[in-house]
C-alpha cells in the first residue's frame, strides 16, 4: 500500500502513475473535492477557471496525461492568431511589442516603434546584441539579470508583470537562474539574450499553440482521474502525522492511521515541512523556507449585447509599478473560443500576489468594487457582470527565490534519509501543471524503481 498525501494534480498523477503500475494507493485529501487548486465551474455554458485554465503546450505530460485518460478529442488549443497580450502604461493599454520572446526582444522595427519603452531602453536592447559570452555568473534574482541586460525599464514593464501572472512573484526576490533557466544559458552560450533568442527560434518547430487545455475546463481532467481512480481509498481528512511503522511508515489522518510501504508528499513545501518535523527537523526547516504567495482569481462573465466594446487581444497585465488591484486580466473567449457561447464575454482577473495578498483579506464586495473601479478606467467598462466568481487562493504559489536550487539540492539529500517518503509539487522543480504532472509521475516511478525523486 502506498499512501499519496494531497489530492491536487501532483498527487493524483502519483497516483495515477502508481496504480497504472499495479500499485495499491490510499489517497488522503483535506478539502472535500479533489484536484487541489483546479477550480472549474461552469455558467450558461461558459467555462469559469477559479484557478489555472491552461497549460503550456510545449511541456508535454498534461497533454500526454490527457490522452491516457481518453481525453483527445476534449484538448483545445489557445487561438494564437488573437494572441496580443498588452501593457498598461500612463493611463492605456499598449500591445506587448511582436516577437517578445518572453522579455527578450527578437524583432528591431517592433521595439523601435513601441510606446511602451523609452529610447533609453530601446538602445539599450539594441545594444545588448553585441554582448558577449562572460563566463559562468553567479546566481541573480530575475530584476538584475534583467536589468543587467536591458535596464531597469524592462524589468518594471516586461519582466515584472510577465511574471507576476505566473508566479505572483517578486523580480526582486526570484531566482532567474531557477525562475527561467534558459535565458541563463543563452547567456552562457552567446552573451547576448537577443542572439540566443534568435538562436532558439530558428530551432523551434513551428505550429505548436503556446497553451493547451481542456473543452469544458482543466476540472475534466481531475474528474476522468477520479473516475479512472475508482480502485484508490481517499480519506477526505488533513494528514496530521507520519511515523514510522516496521520497514515502513503509517500516516494518521482524521484520527485514523493509514499503513503504507511508501509515502508521497504531494503537498505544498510547507506542509510536507510540517509532517516531516518530529522525522527530520533540518528537512522541516529547509522546506519551510520555499515561500508562497497568495493570489485570487475574480471572473466577470456578461451575456450576448451587454457591452458596448469588443475585447481586444488574449487579455493584459499591470506592472506593479502602477498602484491598481488587478494585476492581469484574461479574455477568455478570445484565448479559447469554445469556452464561451457566442457572444459571451468572459473576462479573469488576477489579483493579490507577492507583497500585494492583503487583497485576500477583503471582503469579496470590496474586491469586487476595487476591479469594476480598476476596469472603470482601464477599459471603460461600467456594466455590472451577469456571473462572477471570487476564489481566493492563500499560499498556494510556490516561490523559486534566491538559493532555490541549493535548497532544493539539500532537501534532495535529506529526503534520501527518510527512506520509502517522497515529495512531490509545484515547490521543486517548476510551477506548471505539466510540471506538477512530472513530480507525481517521477515519484511513482521511483517508487516502482525503488529510487528516490522530487525531479
Ligand atoms: C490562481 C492560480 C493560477 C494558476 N494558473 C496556472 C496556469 O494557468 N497554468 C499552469 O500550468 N499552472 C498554473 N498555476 C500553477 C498550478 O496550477 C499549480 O502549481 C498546481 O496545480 C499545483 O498542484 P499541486 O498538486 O502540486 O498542489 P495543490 O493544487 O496546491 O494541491 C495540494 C493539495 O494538498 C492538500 N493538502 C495540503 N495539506 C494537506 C494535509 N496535511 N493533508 C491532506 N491534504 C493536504 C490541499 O488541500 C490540496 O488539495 C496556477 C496556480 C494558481 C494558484
Amino acid at each position: 500500500m502506498i499512501a499519496i498525501v494531497g489530492g491536487g494534480i501532483s498527487g493524483l498523477s502519483a497516483a495515477w502513475y502508481l496504480t497504472q503500475a499495479g500499485h495499491a494507493c490510499t489517497l488522503v485529501e483535506s478539502r472535500p473535492c479533489l484536484g487541489g487548486v483546479i477550480s472549474t465551474a461552469a455558467w450558461e455554458g461558459c467555462v469559469i477557471e477559479g484557478g489555472p485554465d491552461s497549460f503550456l503546450g510545449a511541456k508535454p505530460e498534461a497533454t500526454q496525461l490527457g490522452r491516457e485518460l481518453g481525453l483527445d478529442n476534449d484538448l483545445v488549443s489557445s487561438n494564437d492568431e488573437r494572441r496580443v497580450t498588452y501593457i498598461w502604461r500612463n493611463g492605456r493599454l499598449i500591445a506587448l511589442p511582436d516577437g517578445m520572446m518572453m522579455m527578450v526582444p527578437t524583432k528591431t522595427w517592433p521595439v523601435v516603434a513601441t510606446p511602451l519603452l523609452g529610447w533609453g531602453t530601446k538602445i539599450r536592447m539594441g545594444l545588448e546584441y553585441f554582448r558577449q559570452p562572460g563566463g559562468e555568473r553567479p546566481e541573480r534574482s530575475v530584476a538584475e539579470f534583467i536589468g543587467e541586460h536591458y535596464g531597469r525599464e524592462a524589468v518594471d514593464y516586461l519582466a515584472e508583470p510577465l511574471l507576476s501572472g505566473v508566479y505572483g512573484g517578486d523580480p526582486r526576490a526570484l531566482s532567474m537562474n531557477s525562475v527561467l533557466p534558459r535565458f541563463v544559458e543563452m547567456e552562457r552560450k552567446y552573451g547576448s539574450l537577443t542572439r540566443g533568442a534568435l538562436e532558439a527560434r530558428k530551432r523551434m518547430t513551428p505550429g505548436g499553440a503556446l497553451f493547451r487545455t481542456f473543452r469544458r475546463g482543466l476540472g475534466s481532467l481531475v474528474e476522468a482521474l477520479e473516475q479512472r481512480l475508482g480502485g484508490v481509498k481517499v480519506a477526505r481528512a488533513a494528514a496530521e502525522a507520519i511515523e514510522r511503522q516496521g520497514e515502513g511508515w503509517r500516516v494518521r489522518a482524521g484520527g485514523e492511521w493509514v499503513e503504507a510501504s511508501h509515502v508521497v508528499l504531494a503537498v505544498p513545501a510547507y506542509a510536507a515541512g510540517s509532517l516531516l518535523r518530529p522525522l527530520d527537523a533540518e528537512l522541516a526547516r529547509l522546506l519551510e523556507t520555499i515561500d508562497y504567495s497568495s493570489s485570487m482569481t475574480v471572473t466577470l462573465a456578461y451575456r450576448p449585447g451587454r457591452l458596448p466594446f469588443e475585447p481586444q487581444g488574449f487579455g493584459f497585465l499591470v506592472p506593479g509599478k502602477e498602484r491598481r488591484k488587478v494585476r492581469a486580466l484574461t479574455h477568455v473567449q478570445n484565448k479559447f473560443p469554445s469556452r464561451a457561447p457566442e457572444g459571451y464575454t468572459v473576462m479573469r482577473c488576477f489579483l493579490g500576489g507577492a507583497g500585494r495578498e492583503a487583497v485576500l483579506e477583503e471582503t469579496d464586495e470590496a474586491v469586487l468594487r476595487g476591479v469594476m473601479r480598476d476596469l472603470r478606467e482601464m477599459i471603460g467598462l461600467h456594466a455590472a457582470p451577469d456571473y462572477q466568481r471570487i476564489v481566493r487562493w492563500p499560499r498556494a504559489m510556490a516561490q523559486y527565490t534566491l538559493g532555490h536550487a541549493y535548497r532544493v539540492k539539500r532537501i534532495e539529500e535529506r529526503v534520501k534519509g527518510l527512506r520509502g517518503i517522497f515529495l512531490a509539487g509545484n515547490a521543486y522543480s517548476g510551477i506548471g501543471i505539466p510540471d506538477c504532472i512530472r513530480t507525481g509521475r517521477l515519484a511513482a516511478e521511483a517508487i516502482s524503481g525503488g529510487r528516490n525523486a522530487i525531479r
